[in-house]
């Protein structure tokens, strides 16, 4: 019997995870605390830096305490985490000096808004490959400098630094006190030039960064440092920002891969190979994980903003269900003609739209709509809008697409993949075992440690599902026009 494990640290937005692998790619053990969540004004989310650090240390170490296996039978630990949430923290004391900055806080978007009049988005959008948003880290990390009493002077005095969580975590887990990050999450800052590879110069300037708070800038698949768990000194091998782990969980290294996450949000990435295209349509250009002696890999992403959490919305809001799951029996249920479009807008619409005014509608009502039909056109308003975001991907890079790999908690409801695969016309492939993100990291940390080669991905995330499609050429043109036909009525002004 082999007895090599590898670790993955999964600090999400909701929750902290310890997930133990063994060299087949099963989970052993998965050791979870959920994340307290401050909202302190309306559109703010912070998180406690501390109980961050607290929650990973113990679900770390109920990994062993929970089972036999011992520490010195880990090769390596590898990190994925929500990207973008920034932590300052003085270097002398070692002690945060706010909370973290939440990726889904938006108290920095009327100063995005002057970047823009000043005319910055061109420069953003050709060197970091994203739009000028309070979704990314450096306008967070401008607040903090301009709010926290001291904060800007100690900054130049060079005794504060910056990092996303991983940084964060990595200063505190390593002997060492290492602070160091990777390019896949150096990527969601907006500070970081994907170009030329080297935090910019300009922008650092622009947000009045002093270039001593920020991380060295590592390969993905590299030396982090260690970790010290009951005597035994772990290394981390492996750090990747969730959505590029995701992708990497997928095989997605080399380009023309793809996989959509469907969570909360849905998060759909492609490799696009080497070359850096800026964004246009609607997408953003990001850095995938990277690999140790292989240039850089690109991937454009685009971001939908409410996944899942419109079927959440169907249960505690509407009130029509009581469980998720209940709603692939029911969408069975309906022949197949009767069409409602339910077009989520609740939080304005994503990728490729961006339209931060529209807001959600239902289309198509007719007597004889019950609450069978909402439920079915929430569902596949899903797979409409991931077809959107493909379409614009396809646009830009005139790649076809051979097939889409999924994951996420959505992708368990076999009537939403099925109906997938008939909008776009592709393949859906599923794996057996959906925690894809984790694998990811997981793959990073075991390549570099030799537990792994870059081939035996596809033997550690085997498709389980492939979902082929089934529907007729007619009728998936009137059902996607359909669709395009009530968004464009959800964007008028009213
Ligand atoms: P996150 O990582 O964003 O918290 P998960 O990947 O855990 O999200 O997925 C949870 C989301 O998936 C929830 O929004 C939930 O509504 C949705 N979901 C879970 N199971 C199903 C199902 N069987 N059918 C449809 N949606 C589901």
């Amino acid at each position: 019997m082999n007895e090599d494990f590898i670790i993955a640290l999964d600090q999400g937005t909701t929750s902290t995870r310890s997930i133990l692998f063994d060299v087949e790619g099963n989970i052993v053990k998965i050791s979870q605390k959920k994340l307290t969540q401050y909202y302190p004004k309306s559109g703010w989310v912070e998180h406690d830096p501390l109980e961050i650090i607290q929650h990973q240390r113990e679900t770390l170490e109920n990994l062993f305490t929970e089972t036999d296996i011992h520490p010195n039978q880990v090769k390596a630990i590898g990190i994925t985490n929500q990207r973008e949430t920034t932590v300052v923290w003085d270097k002398n004391t070692g002690k945060p000096i706010y909370n973290a900055i939440v990726w889904l806080d938006n108290r920095s978007k009327s100063y995005c808004e002057e970047l823009k009049n000043k005319g910055l988005e061109n420069y953003v959008q050709e060197n970091t490959g994203l739009v000028i948003d309070a979704y990314f880290s450096a306008t967070k990390l401008h607040w903090i400098l301009n709010n926290v009493l001291g904060a800007k002077e100690k900054a130049a005095a060079g005794d504060l630094l910056f990092g996303t969580i991983d940084s964060w975590l990595i200063y505190n887990l390593t002997e060492d006190k290492k602070h160091v990050t990777d390019h896949s999450n150096a990527s969601r800052t907006m500070l970081y030039n994907c170009k030329e590879l080297q935090w910019d110069a300009h922008l650092l300037n622009q947000f009045g960064v002093p270039k001593s708070m920020l991380p060295v800038v590592q390969t993905s698949s590299s030396n982090f440092g260690n970790v010290v768990v009951k005597g035994v000194s772990i290394p981390i091998y492996g750090v990747g920002g969730d959505q590029q782990a995701a992708l990497f969980g997928h095989g997605g290294f080399k380009p023309g891969i793809a996989k959509n996450t469907y969570g909360t949000g849905c998060f759909m990435l492609l490799n696009t190979g080497e070359k850096f295209v800026s964004l246009k349509n609607g997408l953003l250009t990001t850095i995938a994980c990277s690999l140790p002696d292989e240039p850089i890999n690109y991937a454009l992403e685009g971001s939908i903003f409410i996944g899942g959490a419109s079927i959440q919305w169907l249960r505690n809001k509407l009130q029509i269900i009581n469980e998720a799951t209940e709603t692939e029996a029911i969408c069975n249920s309906i022949p197949p003609l009767e069409d409602v479009y339910v077009v989520p807008a609740f939080a304005g619409l994503g990728a490729p739209y961006w339209d931060a005014k529209a807001k959600g509608a239902i289309y198509g009502l007719t007597l004889d709509t019950g609450k069978a039909e909402i439920i079915k056109g929430t569902l596949d308003a899903l797979a409409y809008q991931t077809k959107d975001v493909l379409l614009a991907m396809q646009k830009e890079e005139g790649i076809e697409l051979k097939k889409l790999q999924v994951d996420g908690g959505a992708s368990a409801n076999n009537y939403l993949m099925q109906f997938q695969a008939d909008i776009l016309n592709v393949p859906v492939e599923k794996p057996k075992m959906i925690e894809v993100t984790a694998l990811g990291a997981a793959f990073l940390a075991g390549l570099k440690a030799g537990v792994w080669k870059k081939e035996d991905i596809n033997k550690l995330n085997k498709t389980e599902t492939t979902y082929l499609p089934n529907m007729d050429e007619e009728l998936r043109v009137k059902k996607y026009s359909g669709w395009l036909d009530a968004v464009e009525r959800t964007r008028v002004d009213y």
